[in-house]
């Protein structure tokens, strides 16, 4: 079968692997439909994914067909149409067994630490494969990994129609918890820098939205609660100073989500965070999001068509690459179709 490696770093190739096969009794075999570039593939092909190691088929965001089934695989058959979760953790330390096996003690990502899914098929446990329940378009099935980086987010935050949320950056990963935060009844504020994105966001929900080069932030997020302070922030631009910012932002007994993987220090002191008594929670991955979310677009309530910026055929990788590099601002989420 055909799958796309990234060789070393700015060498992509489209290889011939074998393909998988059944080996243990709770393994399912995925004919691949439907792949999503996420800016950490773009990273693991540019070279400054620290988390990656080479040579690696790429893609943690991916879903198909059920064409093959161990023998105690009982939660899909042959020809469910199903998205994978693409975290793989151990069951045995202090995080899997307080169920946040998204944080394992020795996580691995597939398509990061381990091979991934833009292959034709994959293999992967029972306990990964969500299924669909509709018939569903099967180009969206990939799309259903970035919704759960959104879904974890506002599980993290516990967000409710009773909350109004600033969203720090409009790209995929902010849309995608725009999305979710819209779906259950908050309010929503996003900001970017590009106009283009702003509207975007205004066409998926988005209450208001700031473009930070021309308007004052503050000022903005004082109209929006009514001289408040904001009490919900969720920072999709993960800089030590968009951290800082967050932190100078939020108004007393406020929540703040970080999802960043920078190891740069932010300037934060223990009384920014004491005054105000800040939650501030960490989100990576997703824990069990992958039903939530499929749930959530079979109901209609989550629109992964409207992240799809433009879909290519997986032999045509380099071109959607290089499409996504020159063109970082017009993209949200570009998909790959496995198909002949
Ligand atoms: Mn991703």
């Amino acid at each position: 079968m055909k799958a796309i490696k990234v060789i070393k770093p700015f060498e992509v190739e489209i290889v011939e692997v074998e393909k998988p096969k059944i080996e243990k009794s709770t393994d399912v075999i995925v004919k691949i439909t439907s792949g999503g570039i996420c800016g950490s593939d773009m990273q693991i092909y540019n070279g400054t994914n620290s988390l990656a190691t080479y040579p690696r088929i790429i893609g943690h965001e991916f879903g198909g067909i059920v064409v093959e089934v161990g023998e105690k695989v009982t939660s899909v058959k042959i020809g469910d149409k199903v998205a994978v979760d693409p975290v793989v953790s151990c069951g045995e330390c202090y995080a899997c067994k307080i169920g946040r096996h998204n944080v394992c003690s020795t996580l691995e990502v597939m398509g990061v630490h381990r091979d991934g899914g833009f292959s034709e098929f994959v293999k992967a446990d029972e306990k990964n494969i969500h299924k669909f329940h509709t018939d569903f378009d099967e180009s969206l099935l990939g799309l259903v990994e970035p919704y759960t980086i959104g879904m974890q987010i506002n599980n993290r935050l516990q967000t409710t129609s009773k909350d109004k949320i600033l969203i720090m950056g409009a790209g995929p990963i902010g849309i995608a918890a725009l999305q979710v935060a819209k779906s259950r009844d908050a309010k929503v504020i996003i900001t970017d820098i590009v106009k283009e994105r702003l509207n975007k966001a205004k066409d998926m929900g988005a209450d208001e939205t700031v473009l930070v080069t021309e308007e004052d932030l503050k000022e903005r997020l004082g109209k929006f609660t009514d001289g408040e302070g904001i009490p919900v922030i969720i920072d999709t631009v993960c800089t030590p100073s968009s951290f800082e910012e967050s932190v100078q932002l939020a108004c007393p007994a406020g929540r703040i989500v970080v999802i960043g993987l920078k190891n740069q220090p932010s300037n934060i002191t223990m009384a920014d965070i004491t005054k105000k008594e800040l939650t501030i929670v960490g989100s990576r991955l997703n824990c069990n999001c992958f039903d939530q979310v499929i749930e959530q677009f079979e109901k209609g309530k989550l629109n992964p068509e409207k992240l799809m910026t433009k879909a290519y055929n997986y032999k045509d990788i380099i071109e959607a690459l290089t499409m996504i590099k020159e063109h970082p601002q017009d993209v949200l989420k570009v998909v790959l179709k496995f198909e002949d």
